[in-house]
């Protein structure tokens, strides 16, 4: 393949994927919504409405809302996390409900902080953003901004059975060591607690459906790239990172393997499978 991923080493991959996303940052959102036709839009609503954050059944004033605890990770530009705090703030009326958006990539959640700046005041106070390696939830530090003191903060823990929810929306195929995420994020939820994934998947159920969206993804994607972002490698890198994720079920499997419980089969088909929703109960 391109970058011949097959013989790199875990730090190779990671160094690359850094590359790519520092490189995409500022394009990111619109590259999203030319590539994909706006779908991901319908994806990531989908998501988080199925999820349903902040939702109580008791709602009377003397039971007041739980608090709930979001952690999104690989959360980049912040698309998920505001979702999440609309539906749970907005929608639900449940203002106890706070995200922690993370991510390896400090340029990626400094385009996301900046597009921040335009939610509600409540809103802006219930999101917190940290850098961090999704496979180590023991290291994050916040993220770091041109006003913040330039004096290094130690390392913090994400605490075991902290976390309620842990969304990851086309994040996991970009990290080296999956199945050490799964094994984070099991540690980080409380029991009862539920691991969420939106990604790309396998849309091979319908085969001419699946010619056509290949042809779309290994022609058109790189190029418009590379007309729009000015960058053909990174997109190219992201067209095969989709193509050597695995497939539906075998990604459950690693969910269960990790001690997740799935309801039925576990997964959700998106647009024909060209996205799934992954979603395991921590028991
Ligand atoms: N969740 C956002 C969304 O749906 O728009 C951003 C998705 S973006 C395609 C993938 C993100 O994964 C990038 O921001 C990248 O920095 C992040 N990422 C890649 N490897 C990671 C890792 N090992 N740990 C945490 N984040 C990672």
């Amino acid at each position: 393949t391109h970058f011949g991923f097959e013989t790199v080493t875990e730090a190779e991959k990671r160094e690359r994927v850094a590359g790519v996303f520092t490189s995409v940052a500022e394009s990111y959102d619109r590259m999203n919504d030319l590539m994909s036709f706006g779908w991901h839009r319908i994806w990531k609503d989908h998501f988080v409405a199925s999820l349903n954050p902040g939702f109580s059944p008791l709602s009377s004033s003397s039971d007041p809302r739980s608090p709930q605890h979001i952690l999104d990770i690989a959360g980049g530009t912040g698309d998920i996390a505001f979702r999440m705090l609309h539906t749970a703030h907005v929608l639900n009326a449940n203002p106890s409900v706070r995200v922690t958006i993370s991510d390896i990539n400090p340029a990626m959640l400094s385009v996301g902080k900046q597009r921040s700046t335009s939610l509600p005041a409540s809103q802006q106070a219930a999101l917190s953003f940290v850098e961090a390696n999704a496979e180590d939830l023991t290291r994050t530090t916040p993220l770091l901004t041109s006003t913040s003191s330039p004096s290094p903060v130690p390392p913090q823990e994400i605490p075991s059975e902290s976390v309620d929810l842990y969304t990851v929306a086309f994040g996991i195929r970009n990290f080296s060591n999956i199945p050490a995420a799964l094994r984070e994020a099991h540690r980080v939820l409380k029991p009862g607690g539920v691991f969420a994934c939106l990604e790309f998947s396998k849309a091979d159920k319908f085969p001419l459906f699946n010619t056509l969206y290949k042809e779309w993804s290994f022609r058109a994607i790189p190029l418009i790239g590379q007309l729009v972002a000015g960058d053909r490698d990174s997109y190219q890198y992201l067209v095969e990172s989709i193509e050597r994720f695995p497939s539906q079920t075998e990604f459950r499997d690693m969910i269960v393997d990790a001690g997740f419980v799935v309801a039925g089969e576990g997964y959700e088909d998106l647009t024909g499978g060209v996205a799934a929703i992954h979603k395991g109960m921590k028991p």
